[in-house]
C-alpha cells in the first residue's frame, strides 16, 4: 500500500485548509407568512413554496 514519503508541512496543510471554511446558509423570508426560510425549500410554518401550498401543515 502506498505511503506518503514526507510529512505534509504546516504551510501546505494550512494552504489546503484555507478553502475549508463553512459558510452560513443564505436565509430569505417567506412571501406568504414572512417566516425566515432556507432557499429552495417549502416554508416550515405555512408550507408554501413559490406562491402555492406545497405542504399540508397540521393546524394546532
Ligand atoms: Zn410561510
Amino acid at each position: 500500500m502506498p505511503v506518503p514519503k514526507r510529512r505534509t508541512s504546516k504551510r501546505v496543510k494550512n494552504q489546503r485548509r484555507a478553502h475549508d471554511a463553512l459558510t452560513t446558509p443564505q436565509w430569505s423570508s417567506c412571501a406568504h407568512c414572512g417566516e425566515t426560510v432556507l432557499p429552495h425549500r417549502a416554508c416550515s410554518k405555512c408550507g408554501y413554496y413559490r406562491g402555492r401550498a406545497a405542504l399540508k401543515i397540521a393546524e394546532s
